[in-house]
């Protein structure tokens, strides 16, 4: 076979993507597995989404749309970030991709040349780095402790920036330490961005999902250089939809588009017509987003609790549905942690490694309190 390029060569597989795909691999053979990979709402999305899909396929419009995303939708989108964040957006400054995934591709395509750097906090998400890798950027990641509830320090992200860097990447709440930014904290970074002239790129993707603290977005602070990257993933379970959006200056927004236009067009048309009823029947958008969100912290508290119990040191997170814990008990770096949990106690996480989170493995806790209880009780008897 002739040979594969050097760019693919060089890339990864996303470790939350795979690790996922083995605990299913696992479930097909018929292993009872507690998947606490990837993060993914265990929940179905609200009724009257899913009956917002079905009328968008009784009444046929299932045809492509605009690349950037049909106006209806942009409008939605635009008049979401003003009810709730108070920002004002013109549909032209509103992107619609399959996923916040191709939000952020489209973006680190559209703003790196060869060798930029783009500085973000460490752990982070884990297909930043491979994004940036392949659109010919260097991550220089800044690390932050859990003994600081993993809140970056704008004075060491200071440190890191230097004449090559292109980009800063904040997410608060955080994949995967489920930490929440204090507004200052991101107001400095912000700062930081504009006396540095970078872009400065907020993934906004768990803005619904706080348990303590309150949500901030940097793109308040500077918009002529902040791009929000959110999506209807999370929020509104919708993950295998694929709606992801970008929000940001309007020659950003045109340059993402064209790359889009030449690689996959628009997002899918029925997955368009369920978000453009997530975002505008807001009461019962919000009763959903409530009803989920006060599962999830029920369920947090338990594997915390948990997860401490048993040794496996987990700070609390304050956001998203994910915790880090620390191996050390299993007396395994992160991998070989991951590959024995899964192997003997039946239980999948993600390790650390590529979160940039070595010695720690994540949990998603997306899943329901049954499923926790067995895990854990799971994981107490292989540490016995
Ligand atoms: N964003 C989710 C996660 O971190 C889904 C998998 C992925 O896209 O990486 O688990």
């Amino acid at each position: 076979m002739p040979q594969l390029s050097k760019a693919i060569n060089n890339l990864k597989a996303s470790s939350t993507v795979a690790f996922n795909a083995k605990a299913r691999e696992l479930a097909q053979q018929g292993v009872d597995v507690v998947a606490m990979t990837a993060g993914e709402p265990d929940f179905q999305p609200p009724a009257h989404v899913l009956a917002a899909a079905h009328e968008a396929i009784d009444k046929g419009l299932t045809k492509y749309t605009a690349t950037e995303g049909m106006l209806p939708l942009r409008e939605a989108v635009a008049a979401k970030f003003q009810r709730e964040n108070g920002l004002s957006y013109t549909p032209e400054q509103i992107i619609v991709s399959s996923g916040g995934k191709q939000v952020l591709y489209n973006a680190f395509m559209a703003i790196l040349n060869p060798g930029d750097e783009v500085v973000l906090p460490a752990p982070y998400w884990v297909s930043y780095p491979a994004q940036i890798q392949l659109a010919g950027g260097i991550t220089v990641p800044v690390q932050t402790e859990a003994a600081s509830g993993f809140i970056p320090d704008p004075e060491a992200i200071r440190r890191a920036i230097t004449w090559r860097t292109r980009a800063m990447v904040i997410n608060s709440p955080c994949n995967p330490t489920g930490a929440v930014y204090p507004a200052e904290v991101i107001k400095a970074l912000a700062e930081l961005a504009a006396e540095h002239d970078l872009w400065l790129i907020t993934d906004d993707l768990y803005e619904h999902l706080i348990y303590e603290g309150s949500f901030t977005t940097a793109a308040q602070f500077y918009p002529e250089r902040t791009l929000i990257v959110h999506g209807a993933s999370k929020a509104y379970a919708l993950t295998g939809w694929r709606i992801g959006y970008g929000a940001g200056p309007k020659p950003l927004i045109a340059a993402m588009n064209r790359l889009q236009g030449q690689v996959t067009s628009n997002a899918s048309a029925v997955a368009q017509y369920a978000t453009i009823a997530a975002l505008n029947e807001v009461d019962k958008t919000r009763a959903f987003i409530d009803m989920t969100k006060q599962a999830y912290q029920e369920r947090r508290d338990v594997l915390v609790t948990g997860l401490n119990r048993l040794g496996l040191k987990a700070p609390l997170p304050h956001g998203a549905f994910y915790v880090m814990t620390d191996t050390t008990p299993l007396h395994q770096d992160e991998n070989e942690a991951a590959l024995l949990l899964l192997s003997r106690a039946h239980v999948g996480v993600v390790p650390g490694t590529d979160f940039g989170a070595p010695g720690q493995v994540r949990l998603s806790y997306a899943t329901n309190l049954e499923s926790i209880h067995k895990a854990l009780e799971r994981i107490a008897r292989l540490l016995n």
